[in-house]
This record gives structure tokens, C-alpha cells and sequence, in this order.
């Protein structure tokens, strides 16, 4: 199935010079979507065999993340931006592209020597997966890899992330 012809491109968006791609027309879709869940499923079936809990970025991260945890039989984590989370929180800064950032966890949702898989739509400059990263591991967990829809390969994010498997539907 020709997914990219589902994603659609704004120019300029969020910013002058960026090319936004518009996963909305692809969830949107009901093959698109059925399409795209079941293909990221099979891949981390195959590239991990084991995961315990997929953690995913709010807020695409969430749409993504939890039909993939569903159908690999995992629980779903939520990083949330600041502030969102009711309970003890663990959080990290991070740098964007003009200025910081910062992501939240539940302390208690990441208990030591669980098997995580983070997935998000997307990964650019790799800044949003590497904090995601970070947390994880500081908290004890064994992270097993990466799921993403989309990768903009140029940008080079996955060499700002730790080395493990890397799996990807979509790459320009
Ligand atoms: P990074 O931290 O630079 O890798 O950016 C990845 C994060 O920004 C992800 O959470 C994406 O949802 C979001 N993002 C960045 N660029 C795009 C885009 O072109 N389309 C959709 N989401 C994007």
C-alpha cells in the first residue's frame, strides 16, 4: 500500500520552511490506518520479541502508541508535556530547535528492568525520542527499541539515540 500518498505535505508549517507531513489524512483513512497499525505491529513482533509496556510522546505518540500496545499484548505509558500528569513525575528538559522543552512520566508507571518499546508518528531531529530515552533508562528500564511511522532521514535523529533497533514504515 502506498502510504505516502495518504500523508499529505503543508509548506510552512509550523514555520517558514518546514515541510510538515500531515498524518491526519492517513489516520483518517480506514485502510490507511489499518494498514499502517498492522504493519508497524508485525514489524516489532518480529524485531522484539518481548516488550512489556510501549511508552509513547504525546500527542501522536498516543494514537500511534496504543493500538501497537494493544496488539503486542503490552501496556501503554503516556510522556506527557508539563503539568498534564496527576501524579509523582519524573521529567527531562530538552532542546528544540529555539529553546527548551520538557517531558513528564509518572514515577511509578516505570519500574525497574521493564522491557520498552517508545513509539512515536514521527522523528525529525530525534530531540522528542532521545529525552524520551533518558527518562526510561535513568528510571531503570530496559529499553528495547524504537517504532516510528515516518523518519525524516536527513535530519540524522537516530544518531542522537541509544543503540538499539530502530523500526520505521516510512522514510524520506
Ligand atoms: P524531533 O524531536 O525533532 O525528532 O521531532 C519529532 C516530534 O515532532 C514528534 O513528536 C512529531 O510528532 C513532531 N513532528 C516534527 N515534525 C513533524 C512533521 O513534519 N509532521 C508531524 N509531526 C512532526
Amino acid at each position: 500500500m502506498d502510504l505516502k500518498s495518504l500523508i499529505r505535505e503543508i509548506p510552512d508549517f509550523p514555520k517558514p520552511g518546514i515541510l510538515f507531513r500531515d498524518i491526519t489524512t492517513l489516520l483518517r483513512d480506514p485502510d490507511g490506518l489499518r494498514y499502517t497499525i498492522d504493519s508497524l505491529t508485525q514489524k516489532c513482533k518480529d524485531t522484539f520479541p518481548e516488550v512489556d509496556y510501549v511508552v509513547g510522546m504525546e500527542s501522536r505518540g498516543f494514537i500511534v502508541g496504543t493500538p501497537l500496545a494493544y496488539q503486542l499484548k503490552a501496556g501503554f505509558i503516556p510522556v506527557r508535556k508539563p503539568g498534564k500528569l496527576p501524579a509523582e513525575v519524573h521529567s527531562i528538559e530538552y532542546q528544540l530547535e529555539y529553546g527548551m522543552d520538557r517531558l513528564e512520566v509518572h514515577k511509578d508507571a516505570l519500574q525497574p528492568g521493564s522491557r520498552i518499546l517508545i513509539v512515536d508518528d514521527l522523528i525529525a531531529t530525534g530531540g522528542t525520542a532521545a529525552a524520551t530515552a533518558k527518562l526510561v533508562q535513568q528510571a531503570g528500564c530496559n529499553l528495547v527499541g524504537f517504532g516510528f511511522i515516518i523518519e525524516l532521514r536527513d535530519l540524522g535523529g537516530r544518531g542522537y539515540l541509544p543503540d538499539v533497533p530502530i523500526v520505521t514504515l516510512i522514510e524520506y
